[in-house]
């Protein structure tokens, strides 16, 4: 994982908020962890319907508890090979601010790898997260900040049941930072 450079002027504010919230309020329900499940349970039986409604459903309470609006979500089999200008693209995902919509996919384009349920939990908290960006933090745009990776992070290890994890980071050129694997693993 490495961070996104730094934006021009204008958006630096931003872009330090973003980097500086390194926590996210998370539901006390379960309810995200059920759901979890049920995606899970979705994926192992290949029920890409299935899938998908629990997807709807996981971010529903989300979008609810978060109070945002609604995004909607498409599960492909394979990501597409042309994927728009002005979406963030993941290996396995990716989000459209103008839309509200995020899509996953369940394979890659060029190696047909099948998408485990830890990354594709992961991916959706992920997109999911870039949508809290614009709709609850009010950023002009969803930079992967340290901050960011941590709430995302906080999200998907609340979903999945695991225990939280604290990233540590290591600086690269351009105020870039990329994850420091090796010490974030000591620390868990
Ligand atoms: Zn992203």
């Amino acid at each position: 994982m490495l961070t996104d450079s730094p934006p021009r002027k204008a958006n630096l504010p931003a872009f330090t908020e973003s980097d500086r919230i390194t926590t996210l309020d998370l539901p006390q329900d379960g309810i995200l962890v059920t759901i979890a499940k049920s995606i899970e349970s979705a994926m192992e039986s290949g029920a890409g319907s299935d899938c998908r409604r629990a997807c709807t459903e996981f971010l529903h309470a989300a979008s609810n508890f978060y109070k945002v609006p609604d995004c909607d979500i498409r599960v492909l089999a394979a990501r597409p090979l042309r994927v728009r200008e002005n979406w963030t693209t993941e290996i396995f995902g990716d989000y459209s601010p103008e839309t509200m919509l995020i899509r996953l996919w369940m394979r890659t384009a060029v190696r047909k790898e099948i998408t485990s349920f830890g990354t594709f939990l992961s991916t959706l908290c992920h997109e999911f997260c870039h949508h809290l960006d614009f709709q609850r933090f009010g950023f002009a745009d969803s930079w992967h900040t340290r901050g960011f990776y941590q709430r995302a992070a906080a999200l998907y290890h609340h979903a999945r049941g695991t225990a939280p994890k604290r990233l540590f980071w290591a600086p690269v050129a351009g105020g870039r930072w990329r994850i420091d694997w090796p010490r974030t693993n000591r620390s868990a």
